[in-house]
């Protein structure tokens, strides 16, 4: 995958110490992970790369901004990226899996490909709420919503009452309050019922 190269570092001909690497990251990269909610980007990311004895150690940084769909509005928003992280490279004859902290390499392997590092940590860095800033979601997406919560507000009240009792707190509520709005149109009965004596 082409992907892997363009974030590839080449260690095999390093000397030990500091090298610095950069990448420019764009949409590619998150094209190239399938289901991801990021929709494009740009990001720089600046490796410093210290080349020990028996493993590397790459103190990563990640900045820019990522497109992805607003929490609230469903349309594009910009979510600035910063992220700063340690990634230690060591080699191991086992095949490893990468634990977050430590990608393991066989002995023979000559680059170190940092394209899921990379992903991961932009995705790990997006705030939890993915929102525009307060008033500028897209007006008409808000009202569109509102009007068909509404409405499926109204449905749900309407099965819940039309099951009965037994179905939850919320069929509970929903049939109490049918109760009260029946009983409430019952009241002014008293008419009948003086129709009722007056047949006796
Ligand atoms: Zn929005």
């Amino acid at each position: 995958m082409e992907e892997t190269q363009r974030y590839s570092i080449a260690y095999k001909g390093l000397k030990n110490g500091h090298h610095e690497f950069r990448f420019a990251v764009d949409k590619s990269l998150f094209e190239a992970f399938e289901n991801t909610e990021i929709k494009d980007g740009a990001c720089e990311v600046r490796v410093d790369l210290n080349r020990e004895e028996s493993q590397l150690v790459l103190d990563v940084s990640i900045s820019g901004h990522v497109v992805v769909a607003c929490d609230r509005c469903l349309e594009d928003c910009r979510i600035p990226i910063d992220f700063e992280g340690r990634l230690l490279v060591k080699f191991s004859d086992e095949v490893r899996e990468y634990d977050g902290e430590v990608l393991w390499l066989l002995p023979g392997e000559e680059q170190v490909d940092l394209a899921q590092y990379i992903y991961e940590s932009i995705v790990l860095s997006l705030p939890y709420q993915r929102v525009h800033p307060e008033g500028e979601c897209n007006p008409e997406m808000l009202e569109r919503f509102r009007i068909v919560s509404d409405r499926e507000f109204s449905a749900i009240e309407a099965q819940a009452a039309a099951r009965g009792h037994n179905d939850g707190e919320w069929a509970k509520l929903a049939a109490l309050r049918e109760q009260m709005i029946s009983e409430a149109s019952v009241d002014p009965q008293p008419a009948d019922e003086g129709a009722g004596a007056a047949k006796e």
